[in-house]
């Protein structure tokens, strides 16, 4: 039987410049399924991705494991190509080829248009390549598909006509561009081909029985899945969500057996040239797997047991993707109800709201002064009579002022019949009865048109927001007096360690005093959340486990500190490994490290490192966007700005460093004396963190850094 004992599915891309440093969608992305869970990882290029890809094979083959790897394009042509490029009629072939033409950069930039610009050369007609975007320079590859002719290749291979959505491998730009992926790709698994040799092949060409087997595979084969139940526990970005449900549902396959038959469905008359989607064939078994309970118990709403795995063969996860994973693992814990308006500043909304009325209901005046009809107004400078009464806010004038008439008009009365203008105060003479301007007003000038801000009905603000007192402001001018807004998520705050005391209780000097509960305290209250005291316990498995057991009805989240790492008192982390849902993160960030993360009985728990230092950047890193989002808001990034140096340092590669930070008066970010992680004295003289990036760094007086404010933490 073929198993597996990893399954890593590759969502490539054919981008020529490299993706965002935030993960988004159009990018590459890797799902990773295993026993210990699954997990998706970003990366920006594909030289990255490749790298990601050899280290995990090492890994894997270090450890006597098995893995599939997918990748997302072609792996062959339609039958007729391979011997025309290359003399032989087979897909290997044409990897090599193109491995000996292609050119991809570090940063992405490739010359994949001047190489199927040369393939086309060589083939009769015009084609088959087609559809480059009108500012690349390959004249022989045409921009619309129907310019081709006479190339003598089908669209599509034998399999694509099973599979109606695929997109033709001939088209290289726009929507499901395959062909450029392709180009691209193979070069890529060519090197691992040669790199590996014995110990991996390609699947239909070669055996599946190697350790490594690489496949080509199609994501959208579960979109009949993708859109359902399944994907609400997903990840918001829809690729990501897709490779690591894809991951998921072949690790299963290979689990409950059916991968086998994936694997024989490889059919048709020219496989050696054109390959194989795995998974076509055996739709049933694939959509039946992604169901599977293994699969689906992600989607129960609590933090899902295995998100917090680590990819097998990454030793330090960067800051970003420990994020990423628990960003894609969070779901809402918090229950709703409706508050009056007065309640309602720092509340998240649980619906979006519309406006009760327009703003302004009616049109006003925006001015103090005299309201006329445009119309009725002659060329040059006018002079009009004034007619009796006056339109205030609250007041409005009832009657209607006749054409060629004025009115005495004040800042937010309702505009009179008869009146479309308004003239400033200070820009009329009056004398006589009568109001004398200049030339020159517009039509409709000074006024406010009903619902110019805001029209009756219209959305005003959006479920998971977070209600400002601007917001208070807008909701009461549209007349909403109340709101469905998300209950105040109850935040439980455990301490731990034997030398844990409350602070003041003894003068001994073994002990120390209790700083992370009032500092967790205050800061998810600020955040909006309701702290629940979960006391202190010491360092005793049973007394934890029970604290914890008991906790659980009156929490919807635990933040510990103290006891995550390795050593024989750290009993959070030993505990929440006996439930089976932990997986300590070693995080690669300084302050911080050890940050585990679990679920006890239903309930997310961020066990928090002990040393406070560390506990704080791992809380407004980690703790608050997480909180955020069960508390029903949104994922937030924290506010960022880039300021110069006061300071030098020397920053070695491979983990984010936050150091405590505040700005001089120039604007200069100068940091702690200390980086010593107990100087808790450093936090107060701190105004914020500067981040340094993953990467070694030499920062000298005057370079740019960022700098992370406390104020945009909420604190
Ligand atoms: P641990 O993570 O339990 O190994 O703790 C790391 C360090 O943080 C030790 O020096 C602990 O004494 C200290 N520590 C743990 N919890 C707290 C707390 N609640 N307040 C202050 N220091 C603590
Ligand atoms: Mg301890």
């Amino acid at each position: 039987m073929t198993r597996f004992d990893t399954v890593l599915v590759v969502d490539w891309s054919a981008r020529s410049a490299p993706s965002p440093r935030k993960p988004s969608a159009d990018a590459i992305w890797l799902g990773i399924a295993g026993a210990a869970g699954t997990d998706q990882i970003y990366k920006r290029t594909r030289a990255e991705a490749a790298t990601f890809v050899e280290d995990l094979i090492a890994a894997e083959l270090a450890a006597g494991r098995r893995m599939l790897i997918g990748f997302d394009f072609p792996f062959g042509f339609p039958a007729g190509f391979a011997e025309r490029l290359t003399g032989h009629r087979n897909a290997f072939a044409v990897w090599e080829w193109l491995a000996g033409k292609i050119r991809d950069e570090a940063d992405n930039k490739n010359n994949r248009f001047e190489i199927a610009d040369r393939i086309n050369s060589l083939f009769p007609g015009t084609g088959p390549f087609w559809r480059r975007p009108a500012s690349v320079d390959a004249k022989g590859v045409p921009e619309r598909g129907s310019n081709r002719a006479g190339h003598g290749l089908s669209e599509r291979r034998f399999v694509e006509r099973r599979v109606k959505s695929a997109q033709s491998v001939w088209k290289l730009h726009a929507t499901g561009s395959v062909g450029s992926q392709s180009l691209m790709g193979l070069p890529r698994l060519w090197q691992l081909r040669q790199r590996y040799a014995g110990q991996l092949s390609v699947w239909p060409f070669e055996t599946n029985r190697t350790p490594i087997v690489l496949a080509e595979i199609y994501p959208s084969l579960l979109a009949p899945i993708v859109t359902g139940a399944i994907s609400m526990a997903g990840h918001p970005i829809k690729g990501a969500h897709q490779v690591r449900l894809l991951s998921r549902a072949l690790f299963e396959m290979s689990e409950l057996g059916t991968l086998e038959l994936a694997f024989d469905a490889a059919e048709g008359p020219d496989l050696v040239e054109e390959g194989w989607i795995l998974g076509v064939g055996a739709e049933t078994e694939l959509l039946d797997a992604a169901r599977s309970p293994a699969s689906t118990s992600r989607s129960t709403p609590s933090l899902r047991n295995d998100c917090f795995a680590l990819p097998a063969g990454v030793n330090w996860v960067p800051v970003d993707q420990a994020l990423e994973s628990l960003r894609a693992s969070l779901s809402v814990m918090s229950g709703t109800h409706d508050l009056p308006l007065a309640e309602l500043r720092g509340r998240t909304l649980a619906q979006d709201v519309n406006a009760a009325r327009a703003n302004p209901p009616a049109a006003n005046s925006a001015v103090d002064g005299y309201g006329v009809s445009f119309g009725s107004l002659g060329p040059g400078a006018q002079t009009l009579p004034l007619a009796d009464g006056r339109a205030a806010a609250g007041e409005p004038f009832t009657g209607k002022v006749p054409p060629g008439q004025a009115i005495r008009i004040l800042t937010g009365a309702l505009l009179p019949d008869g009146v479309d203008t308004v003239v400033l105060q200070e820009d009329v003479e009056i004398a006589d009865g009568k109001v004398a301007f200049q030339a020159g007003i517009r039509s409709g000038a000074n006024t406010r048109k009903a619902g110019e801000d805001v029209e009756a009905g219209a959305e005003i603000l959006k479920r998971g927001r977070r209600l400002s007192p601007q917001d208070c402001a807008l909701l009461a001018a549209t007349g909403c007096t109340h709101a469905r807004v998300f209950t105040r998520l109850r935040a439980g705050l455990l301490s731990t360690g034997d030398e844990v005391v409350e602070p003041g209780s003894t003068e001994a000097a073994a002990k120390t005093y209790d700083a992370n509960r009032p500092m967790l305290s205050a800061l998810v209250s600020a955040w909006g959340h309701a702290a629940v005291d979960l006391g202190h316990v010491g360092d005793d498995r049973n007394a934890l486990r029970e604290r914890l057991d008991g906790s659980v009805p009156d929490v919807d989240v635990i933040l510990t500190s103290g006891g995550v790492s390795a050593g024989d008192e750290d009993h959070v982390s030993a505990l929440l490994k006996e439930s089976g849902s932990l997986s300590t993160w070693r995080v690669a960030v300084k302050p911080g490290r050890p940050l585990a993360l679990g679920v006890w009985k239903g309930v997310p728990v961020f066990g928090l490192p002990g040393n406070p230092v560390a506990a704080f950047v791992c809380s407004l890193i980690f703790a608050r966007p997480a909180l955020e989002v069960m508390g029903g808001g949104q994922w937030s990034e924290p506010l960022a700005m880039t300021v110069p140096a006061a300071f030098e340092k020397r920053k070695k590669a491979g983990r984010r460093e936050y150091l405590r930070a505040r700005l001089t008066a120039e604007g200069h970010a100068e940091v702690f004396r200390s980086e010593g992680s107990g100087r808790i004295s450093g936090l107060s003289w701190a105004t914020g963190l500067v981040e340094l990036d993953d990467a070694s760094r030499t920062i000298q007086v005057g370079d740019l850094v960022r700098f992370l404010p406390f104020a945009g933490f909420g604190i």
